[in-house]
């Protein structure tokens, strides 16, 4: 094939192929899982820290687990805005309230992951007072990654990936492309874990912070967009020996300046709020010692973990679209 020609068709596939991303990226997410082990006290540290790699590296475990299973896509996000205008006001807290309003499968459609956070923390309650460790790493861990979803504004909205305001990618721009840009830079010292006086509402709190984000993030992009030539906006970067074209890195500073510190914000309330549950659990559990804990994961959990790893690397992960959530 000429050089010209090779050029131009290396450069419409480097169009087509999707930049793949997920929530918070897999490297946020990691972060922020890893992070909240930090704050918590004394009476738990010890034993989260020597869990730390688990927790930390089975924090994607539910966005890799979304393409092979039907019921896990629904817990990762809450399309507020399906519900009108004041939703964020108006949506019953409770599940049975909200399934009684409106029914069971509309909210699974829409999404669920503030009562699904709530449910997450009874059932880690249960798994400290049953010393259940594989329960209680399994459950940690994904609560941190649904507790992180929650705080993300695109997580919030039917619009989650700028569909529908011609803003295609902007979910992966915010929650991956800014975080492994800049989060070098963030001030991760959140302080120490709180006790959560009322865990069902604290869910909602995360959603209702996100949400009231969501016009700045949309917003901002759609500003600089226009200010910016299309060739600027974007660059070429090569990964996993793939070229892929990503938002170059004025386009995102530019853009990172104007949310004027809300990424790294969002990842703080994460941080804070995931160690929260945590602790919160263990406190409704009795504060069980936790050294004379199991110490390692039965043969059926890690022959579990196996697997599903393996299934994920066999795939199907498609269809799935740049920046999906
Ligand atoms: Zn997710």
């Amino acid at each position: 094939m000429a050089g010209k020609q090779r050029v131009v068709l290396f450069l419409l596939f480097a169009f087509l192929l999707p930049h793949l991303g997920y929530s918070w990226g897999f490297f946020a997410h990691q972060r922020i899982n890893r992070l909240a082990v930090f704050t918590l006290p004394p009476e738990m540290i010890g034993f989260y820290k020597k869990h730390i790699r688990y927790i930390t590296e089975n924090a994607v475990n539910p966005d890799r687990r979304r393409y092979a299973v039907e019921w896990e896509a629904p817990r990762h996000y809450i399309d507020l805005d399906v519900y009108g205008d004041s939703a964020l006001y108006k949506m019953p807290r409770f599940w049975q309230q909200a399934v009684e309003l409106y029914t069971e499968d509309t909210l699974q459609a829409y999404g669920i992951v503030p009562w699904h956070i709530s449910l997450m923390k009874y059932q880690l309650t249960q798994a400290f007072k049953e010393r259940d460790l594989d329960r209680i790493l399994r459950l940690s861990t994904e609560m941190g990654h649904y507790v992180a979803d929650a705080c993300v504004p695109l997580h919030t909205t039917q619009n989650y990936n700028g569909q529908f305001t011609g803003q295609r990618g902007i979910h992966g721009f915010w929650e991956s492309r800014l975080p492994e840009l800049f989060s070098g830079n963030y001030d991760f010292f959140v302080g120490q874990a709180q006790y959560i006086e009322q865990p069902q509402l604290r869910a909602w709190d995360l959603v209702a912070s996100a949400h009231t984000g969501l016009d700045s993030v949309l917003y901002f992009e759609k500003q600089l967009t226009q200010a910016f030539d299309e060739e600027k906006k974007y660059s070429f970067e090569v990964r996993n020996s793939l070229t892929t074209r990503v938002y170059s890195r004025a386009f995102s500073e530019a853009y990172s300046d104007k949310l004027n510190g809300q990424v790294e914000r969002q990842m703080r309330l994460a941080i804070r709020t995931i160690a929260s549950y945590w602790y919160t659990a263990w406190v409704d559990a009795g504060q069980p010692d936790l050294s004379t804990y199991p110490k390692v994961l039965t043969a059926e959990e890690q022959q579990r973990l196996e697997m599903e790893k393996k299934e994920y690397e066999a795939g199907p992960h498609k269809p799935r679209e740049e920046g999906d959530n």
